[in-house]
């Protein structure tokens, strides 16, 4: 993929997330552990099924942090309590001082965590532009249905959206589509689609759930510089991922979960040598 592409969303980018630019708190007010998206001993568990037990993570803005373990470790549990899609039963969801754990998937938007799907979400009927714009609009916190049946009748802090959401396709490569249906897209497209989606809420943290599932080696090569782009402006990138090669390539940590505990956390090399996680995953 061109580098023009990427060098476009640097560029987007660099118009900091919306959160970062508030000025910050006075030192003594700062939270302890800065602004970190943490996972704090949590657990989930459905009916008598414990998914997660005692799980803690935390990701840093400007990291690549991996999540990886065989199918039903927990990995996508871990990474809907992140975003709010589930609540934990026990343990605390937290970004930098505020405790998010209770807090709805809209405060998360607000806060600047964004997500991805396992199996892209978009809208199949509306333009790969509206399904982008549409993740700024929740972030604008402007009503879901109004404002996408107004479409023709934007207005100028609209026409901003959108001029942003077009800039972001482009750097991930789709700014030849944007006006295609959602549902005409390749599979590839959609997965690139719903980064950009995700981006246009300008999040601090982003979290995405297999985001290489289905690419071909080069379309995950492009998505390895998508990913070190939003790394380089300062977002916090969850990566749940299958293809290790590529984990451990890009990541700078990263945790491994089984039957829905942590078996290790640590530097690519810890973790890639490690036997226990050789044992339950990578050497299956
Ligand atoms: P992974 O993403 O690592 O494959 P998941 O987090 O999707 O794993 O699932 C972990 C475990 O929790 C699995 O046993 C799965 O069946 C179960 N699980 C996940 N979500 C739900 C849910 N909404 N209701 C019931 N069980 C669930
Ligand atoms: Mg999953």
């Amino acid at each position: 993929m061109s580098t023009a592409a990427t060098n476009a969303l640097r560029a987007e980018l660099r118009t900091a997330p919306a959160a970062a630019r508030e000025p910050a708190p006075p030192a003594a007010f700062a939270p302890a552990q800065g602004d970190e998206l943490r996972a704090v001993d949590v657990s989930k568990s459905f009916g008598g099924l414990k998914a997660l037990d005692q799980v803690s993570l935390a990701l840093r803005p400007g990291e690549v942090h991996g999540l990886i373990g065989p199918n039903g470790s927990g990995k996508t549990t871990l990474l809907n309590l992140l975003s709010g899609y589930y609540q934990p039963t026990s343990g605390e969801i937290r970004l930098g001082g505020e405790d998010l754990s209770g807090a709805p998937v809209r405060r998360r938007a607000a806060v600047g965590v964004a997500r991805t799907f396992q199996k892209p979400r978009l809208l199949p009927m509306l333009s790969v532009l509206e399904n982008a714009v549409l993740g700024a609009w929740t972030h604008a916190q402007a009503g879901f249905l109004a404002t996408t049946f107004a479409l023709p009748r934007v207005g100028r802090e609209d026409r901003e959206l959108m001029d942003r959401a077009a800039e972001l396709l482009h750097g991930v490569g789709l700014g030849h589509v944007l006006h295609r249906r959602a549902n005409l897209l390749d599979h590839a497209e959609q997965r690139f689609l719903e980064i950009a989606r995700a981006l246009a809420m300008r999040p601090r943290f982003i979290l995405l759930d297999e985001p290489a599932g289905g690419l071909t080696p080069q379309e995950i090569e492009h998505l390895a510089d998508v990913i070190r782009t939003l790394q380089g402006s300062g977002i916090g990138v969850l990566l749940v991922e299958h293809h290790t090669d590529f984990v451990f390539r890009i990541c700078d940590r990263v945790t491994t979960l089984n039957v829905g505990r942590m078996i290790r956390h640590g530097l690519p090399d810890e973790v890639r040598n490690d036997p226990e996680v050789i044992r339950v995953y990578l050497g299956a």
